[in-house]
């Protein structure tokens, strides 16, 4: 590795950069994990990212970002501090409920059933009526959204003192863990929630080569639990899908237009990693369900490889 480079988030499609941040998928609370260097965090000077909190607390209406470090990050307590080990953060992001009962249906009268015995058409059988509270899951987005924009423009001296750690790593035949995904995710006047990255050498490797179809499986039922978790309403399942081909391409969707797919489908059949977006993404909860999914595959892909090495 070049000593003085910048490393760039796209440059982990072509090198092996050591990880400086990772997302896993919980499930109690249902969320992400995330663990982070703690220098991604620590080295932030609130000036870098006033403007782009400043604008998101306006646009959504969500109010003031906190920068507390390492307790509080983020808006309201969307990012749950769980401790620190060596020299990295971790921290637990629990999905927040976006749909709530607000009573009994005054349609079937809580029963769910209409006159002739037929589901009811107002609360679809539930007898109890909703509302889709949305402030709550903004704040989990806008958080994500300038975490994420700080691990993309991490400073020199993280990466290179990273990169100086990874070597230490390998010539003494540890365990090491490269950056497997790199990813930022948008948030535009309430109305698009895009997200794009890119996939490292490695995890494109391991969807190529050692992904099963257990581990797709384990990925879309994070997808299911972080709908559950955010509505009453049940999900469409079969809407739900996870194409792994033998590769590397890899397609996640939640409907056949909201999905993660890859950018350019030529270079895949390389051994280098790519780059990949997003389309239809007009809610921030798929956003939250999509990275569910992701999450779980990249936990799986990073546990597999700390066993393989
Ligand atoms: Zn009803």
């Amino acid at each position: 590795m070049e000593k003085d480079k910048r490393w760039q988030a796209e440059d982990i499609e072509a090198h092996r950069l050591p990880c400086w941040y990772g997302l896993g998928f919980c499930e109690d609370p249902v969320g992400l994990t995330l663990r982070t260097h703690k220098d991604v965090i620590y080295h932030t000077k609130l000036g870098e990212i006033v403007l782009h909190a400043d604008m998101l607390s306006k646009s959504f209406g969500i109010g003031m970002f906190n920068l507390d470090y390492p307790a509080r990050f983020g808006w309201g307590n969307s990012f749950v501090f769980r401790g620190e080990e060596s020299d990295f953060l971790r921290y637990d992001i629990p999905f927040p409920a976006i749909e709530i009962e607000t009573g009994v249906c005054n349609k079937c009268d809580g029963n769910g059933k209409d006159e002739w015995g037929n589901q009811c058409t107002r609360c679809f059988g539930r007898g109890k009526t909703t509302k889709h509270e949305w402030d709550a899951v903004n704040r989990t987005c806008a958080s994500l959204c300038v975490f994420l924009q700080l691990a993309e423009s991490c400073p020199i001296s993280l990466t290179v003192n990273l990169a100086y750690q990874g070597r230490k790593l390998l010539d003494s035949g540890r365990p090491f863990t490269p950056q497997l995904i790199t990813l930022r995710t948008g948030m535009i006047s309430g109305q698009s929630f895009p997200m794009e990255g890119h996939f490292s050498a490695d995890f494109v490797g391991w969807l190529r080569v050692k992904a099963s179809p257990e581990d797709g499986e384990a990925a879309r039922q994070a997808m299911l639990q972080a709908w559950r978790k955010m509505f009453i309403s049940p999900p469409y399942e079969n809407d739900f899908k996870i194409t792994i081909e033998r590769n590397g391409w890899f397609v996640m969707q939640i409907s056949n237009e909201c999905l993660i797919y890859p950018v350019q489908q030529s270079d895949i059949a390389s051994n280098w990693g790519y780059g990949w977006t997003t389309h239809y993404m007009d809610s921030p909860a798929y956003q939250l369900i999509l990275l569910a999914g992701l999450a779980e595959l990249w936990r799986r892909a990073k546990t597999f490889l700390e066993s393989d090495a």
